[in-house]
């Protein structure tokens, strides 16, 4: 097959026609070779080189003004950042490579190889597909799996026995599957069997090289598909056992609760339509991640999950550890939005008091748009009539939202007076007075019983100190 008319971009002749000139081989090869025939563009390009990447990579970045030349002489990997034709492009060279690997050792003795070497270390058969771009065979695909007849059948295999592929490097397994949910592909048989068989492997990966296949899964435009399969592969249970607990139904006499891995991820589904955010993502995964150890079956109530919400807000800091993401604000933000998951829709099953909407606004501050997104994508019934029931309450208590923002103004609120003045105006030392009177400021304001201005909180805290027997300083 030739394929000039996709290789138009003037990177394809320049990197050619530089490997011509210091006579070695080139060929694009990977990921933006299946992509053309995905129809999906992509900036990222790797070439591989038989003969030295680095220095061919420090040729090409010379015809390419104000580009960046990088390398990495261990890995024999270069990288030429280059903005072409107003765009931005991250070129990779790597030396054509054979790897062999040994039993008793994960490091693969890596030699130089020939461009058929370099295709069977690669993962899938969609993935290996190279382009040669010298000029006497410019746009001559390589294809020797078959890669195209599998990403016409939207099939994941690998190019050798799946056992040895998945052996060489485990995390090909979660690979197979963030392929497969990304694109919407199928793993093929044989491939998810070996995949089945030597799921206990993956714990010899890296967290971080897992962790950054399972955000793109959550990246996906259906996670679903990555984490149902990352179930039954029996992966999910090495990695994420949190996850598989939610599995299943139990049932006393006519009471059955809901499967909690499918209702997941189902809201993880939902969520996806609405937002680009990967930690709004990760706490649709996790808001109801303590369901199975708050789980009680009450006499004439039924199932209930108690306190699920504030315990979840607790287990995602060590779900986070482990999966070694981030540790700051995004951990912060998952716990408060599983914290908070309820409480929209509760606000709905009381009747919605101005007071609870305005705490609710208080306590979510600049993520209440996110948590109302959240609260609406955890709307999941078999049953339409009460979908939609939940919907209807949904959207009064998000037009009371706006209604109550617009009038107290409390995203990123702070009571209007502060402990520096309640020091001040009694003249005492900062201790747990002064946080009382604060308190009761605020609380009073929340619950709609003092004006949210100055003036007003100032009289109030004259009064509440009076009642603590404290005595304000002489008025200027
Ligand atoms: P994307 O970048 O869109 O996620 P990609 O296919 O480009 O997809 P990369 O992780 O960027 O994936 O890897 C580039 C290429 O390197 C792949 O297409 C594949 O040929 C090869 N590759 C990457 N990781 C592995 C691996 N663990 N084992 C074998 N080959 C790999
Ligand atoms: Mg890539």
């Amino acid at each position: 097959m030739n394929l000039k008319d996709k290789l138009q971009n003037k990177i394809f002749s320049i990197v050619g026609q530089t490997a011509d000139f210091h006579e070695v081989e080139v060929f694009v090869i990977g990921g933006w070779v299946r992509d053309i025939f995905l129809n999906r563009a992509s900036d990222d390009i790797d070439f591989a080189v038989h003969g030295s990447g680095i220095e061919l990579a420090k040729n090409v970045s010379k015809k390419f003004k104000g580009s960046k030349f990088s390398f990495f002489k261990n890995f024999g990997t270069a990288m030429v950042s280059a903005k072409i034709d107003g765009k931005e492009y991250k070129l990779e060279f790597v030396g054509t490579r054979k790897e062999s690997y040994r039993r008793n050792s994960r490091k693969p003795i890596v030699e130089d190889g020939s461009i058929a070497d370099d295709q069977n270390r690669r993962d899938f058969t969609i993935n290996a597909l190279a382009i040669n771009l010298n000029s006497n065979h410019f746009g001559e695909l390589i294809d020797p799996f078959n890669g195209i007849k599998d990403i016409e059948n939207k099939i994941i295999r690998t190019p050798l026995e799946p056992a040895i592929t998945f052996s060489d490097d485990p995390l090909r397994m979660v690979r197979a599957i963030r392929f497969a949910c990304q694109l919407n592909f199928e793993i093929e048989e044989n491939t998810f069997e070996a995949l089945k068989s030597q799921n206990s492997r993956i714990e010899i990966v890296s967290q971080e090289r897992i962790t950054d296949e399972i955000n793109k899964i959550l990246m996906s435009k259906k996670p679903s598909k990555g984490f149902i399969l990352l179930e039954k592969s029996g992966i999910l249970k090495k990695i994420l056992p949190e996850l598989t607990e939610l599995k299943g139904v139990e049932t006393i006499g006519k009471d059955s609760h809901k499967d909690n891995f499918y209702h997941t991820l189902q809201v993880v589904d939902n969520i996806s339509e609405h937002t680009e955010n990967l930690w709004l993502r990760w706490a649709a995964l996790l808001h109801d991640i303590a369901k199975p150890a708050t789980k009680k079956y009450i006499k004439k109530v039924g199932w209930t999950f108690h306190g699920h919400e504030f315990f979840g807000a607790k287990m995602v800091p060590k779900i986070f550890l482990k999966m070694k993401l981030p540790s700051h604000e995004e951990m912060h933000y998952v716990e408060k939005l599983v914290n908070l998951h309820l409480r929209p829709i509760s606000l709905v099953e009381d009747k919605v008091t101005d007071s609870a909407v305005r705490r609710l606004l208080f306590e979510a501050g600049n993520d209440i748009d996110d948590l109302m997104t959240l609260c609406h994508a955890d709307i999941t019934s078999k049953n339409e009539k009460k979908v939609n029931k939940f919907h209807k309450n949904f959207e009064i208590v998000k037009q009371k939202l706006i209604e109550i923002e617009e009038h107290d103004k409390l995203r990123n609120w702070q009571p209007p007076i502060s402990g520096e003045i309640i020091i001040d105006t009694f003249n005492i030392r900062p201790s747990k007075e002064v946080g009382d009177i604060k308190n009761h400021i605020r609380e009073a304001i929340l619950d709609g019983k003092l004006e949210n201005d100055f003036n007003s909180a100032y009289q109030f805290m004259l009064k509440i100190g009076n009642e603590m027997g404290l005595i304000a300083k002489k008025e200027k």
